[in-house]
Order: C-alpha cells, then structure tokens, then sequence
C-alpha cells in the first residue's frame, strides 16, 4: 500500500521520508507567536482497497508496515460504559474512551508508537522532541522499547511524574528554563544541527496521523450486532495543540471515505478558558496569541501548533467549541473519579467539564464518547487540590 504526505492548504504532495516535515511552500508562511503553517497530511494512493481489507481484519491503515512497531501494547485501549455516572447524568448512550492505560499513561503513546515504527523502518537511532510532559514521558517509554535513544526537551515547571519517567525509562532530559513554546524552539534548533528525527507534535505529520487509531477502535467498539463500525453522534476531545483532535476527525474521515461509517461524529475542542486559542478561534476564524495559564497542563500552550490545521478539520466537519475553568475541570476530574472509577488528569477532566457544560444541547438519547487521555496519577498536585488534600 502506497502513501504519501499532502498539504492540505496547497495540495501539494510529498514522499513520506527522513527530514520531510512542512510543505516546501506553505510552510515558509509561517510566523513566532502562530500555529504551524503548511502541516502535511497523511494519505493513501488509489481506491482504498487494501485500506478497507486492514480495517475490515481489524487493523488500521497506517503509513508504516506493522512489522516495525515496537513490541509494546499501545492502542485497543477499553471504551467504558460508567453505569453509575449514566445514571447520575440521565445518559445512557454515555462512554468514556479510557486511554489513561497506555504503557506511559498517556495518548501520546499512540503517536510515539507510528514515529518510533517510521525510525525503525529507516534506520534512524535516535528522536528528539518538545513536550509538557506527556510526549516526552510516552517517547521515552517506546524509545525504551524499540531500543532508540530518546532526547526530551522539557519545561522545568513540568509535573515531576512526567520527568520522573523520563528518567527512568533512560532517556536524555534537557530542562528548559522557559515554557512549552521555548522548548519547542529549542528542539528544532537542535533537531536541524543534529539531524536528529523530531517528534514535535503537530510539525511531524505522523504525530497526526499516530492518534487517529481510537478512532477505528471506538467505531468497532460501539458497533452493534450486524455491523462491524458505528460512529457515536459526538466526540469530546481535550485540546491544547490541536492534535489529538485533528487526528481523531480524521480517523473517522478515513472511515467515512472507506464507506465503513455513514457520517463524521460532531467534534467538540475542549479546552480551559486560561488555553483557549482553538475554541476562540472556531467563534472568530482567527489566532490571537496570548499567555497560557491553567492547571491543566498537558493543554496549556500559548500557541496551538497544530491550530490552523485542526480548525480547518473542524469547521469541514461541523465541529464546536466548548471552554471550562479550572474550577470546573477539578470538580469534573472528582464526579468523574467518584462516580466511575475513571481516574484522568485535569486535561481529561476538561473533555468531561466541556461534555457537563454542553449536555443541553445533546439530545439525551445520542451517543456521547468522552476521551480520556491521561492518568490522574500523573498530576498528584492538581488532583489533591480536587480533593482537597495535603501532600
Ligand atoms: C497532549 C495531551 C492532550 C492534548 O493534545 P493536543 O494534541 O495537544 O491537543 C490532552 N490530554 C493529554 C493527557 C495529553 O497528554
């Protein structure tokens, strides 16, 4: 099965290889202090038909062969049916899409896992990468596992589970003195002395194309007898660079134009009021930079590199906005916890603060998928603030 990377602000196409990242063209666009411009897309060659026969067998059609993923169980995580929380919310048709048990405990492993593949196809050693925490702990574990050497460059500020894990899965850590933004340059900088592969979200195409899996799995999942994929009718995802998101619609895109689901679920972009560049961006159709600050720190980022590209994705599909405080997203991330057994970080919590906050325009009887996308274990701090405990 051919693929190849096209921009889908240009069209123009690419061959998926070593040190390709943007478009040559919009790619020069781009600006400090705004998304990513010219991010490239992933796509098949020709009618889908070997795409469908993966899907069909189970599988998802990805842009490296199966024999170079890393030997470690990333994906086909549980989608959840929260009785109690059901009957709390009178919603029945409510489920919640537990990534919280990837191997690092975080979605990102689901991106971390496609890029490491791509490595290990060509021969490439060694990966660096920006992060707040999340990527850089769930690079760190594959690395550990493929055998590749992993290079993070990590905000001092991060939350110390996520260093921790980065140090003890053997990975390089570079503390930035600065924000998620500055390490972002810095990893760049060093990407481009070094040639050294990047894993940056968003400027790396595969990250994109790595998180879409959930959405072939939450399909099957909730297919019902007689059928092998349903879409829900919407999709709350928790959003900071825009990533995830982007990479779930277009999971359910690919699904779409295979003819194995009928419709793109409505997507809702949650994100804390303190982060909000996308949904701000859906109400306006514009990006204004402005300082990030919210508890939740896995989406807290001052620019969404991926912003341009996600809005796009967004308003094809008839997505929505929806922003919480971090009022609402401790107090979300405690009934969750209470009522479920589901313990998520505040990122997560913010996807179930923005499902509490738009439930009066959900029809009670349509089906509703939460993503939660880390473990609660991994922000000790923020969750005993919830429950107003001492540490
Ligand atoms: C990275 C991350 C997100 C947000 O993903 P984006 O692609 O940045 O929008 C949400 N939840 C968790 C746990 C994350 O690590």
């Amino acid at each position: 099965m051919r693929w190849l990377h096209r921009c889908p602000s240009c069209g123009a196409t690419y061959a998926i290889e070593p040190g390709r990242y943007l478009c040559d063209a919009c790619g020069t666009r781009n600006a400090p202090g705004l998304p990513l411009e010219g991010v490239l897309e992933c796509v098949w060659e020709g009618d889908g038909g070997e795409a469908r026969k993966i899907a069909e067998a189970g599988g998802v059609p990805l842009p490296v062969e199966a024999e170079y993923f890393p030997p470690l169980p990333v994906g086909d995580t549980p989608l959840w049916e929260p009785e109690r929380l059901r009957e709390a919310l009178d919603a029945p048709n409510l489920f919640l899409k537990d990534d919280t048990c990837e191997p690092s405990g975080s979605y990102k492993d689901r991106a971390s896992w496609l890029v490491a593949a791509f490595a290990r196809k060509h021969g490439i050693r060694e990966i660096a990468l920006a992060s707040t925490g999340n990527a850089a702990s769930s690079m760190s574990c594959v690395g550990a596992a493929a055998g590749l050497k992993i290079t993070v460059f990590l905000p001092a500020a991060a939350p110390a589970a996520k260093r921790i894990q980065v140090l003890q899965y053997g990975a390089e850590l570079r503390e930035v003195r600065g924000t998620y933004d500055q390490a972002f340059d810095e990893s760049l900088a060093y990407s481009a002395a070094t040639g050294v592969l990047s894993r940056n979200t968003a400027y790396n195409p595969l990250t994109i194309e790595g998180k879409k899996t959930a959405s072939f799995e939450i399909a099957r999942q909730l297919a019902g007898a007689g059928a092998a994929f349903r879409a829900p009718d919407h999709v709350f995802v928790p959003t900071g660079d825009g990533v995830i998101i982007a990479g779930v619609v277009k999971g359910f895109e690919d699904l779409a134009a295979l003819g194995l689901v009928d419709r793109v679920p409505i997507f809702w972009a949650a994100q804390a009021e303190g982060s909000s560049a996308i949904v701000r961006a859906l109400e306006t159709g514009r990006f204004e930079p402005r300082p990030s600050a919210t508890i939740a720190d896995s989406i807290s980022v001052d620019v969404p590199r991926n912003g341009s590209f996600a809005l796009a994705k967004l308003k094809k599909h008839g997505g929505r906005g929806v922003m919480v405080s971090d009022e609402e997203i401790l107090s979300a991330q405690r009934m969750l916890s209470s009522n479920s057994g589901l313990f998520a970080e505040p990122s997560s919590a913010c996807a179930f603060a923005g499902y509490l906050k738009a439930r009066p325009s959900i029809g009670r009887g349509e089906t509703v998928v939460v993503m939660l996308t880390g473990s609660g274990l991994k922000d000790i701090k923020s969750a005993a603030l919830a429950v107003g405990a001492r540490l």
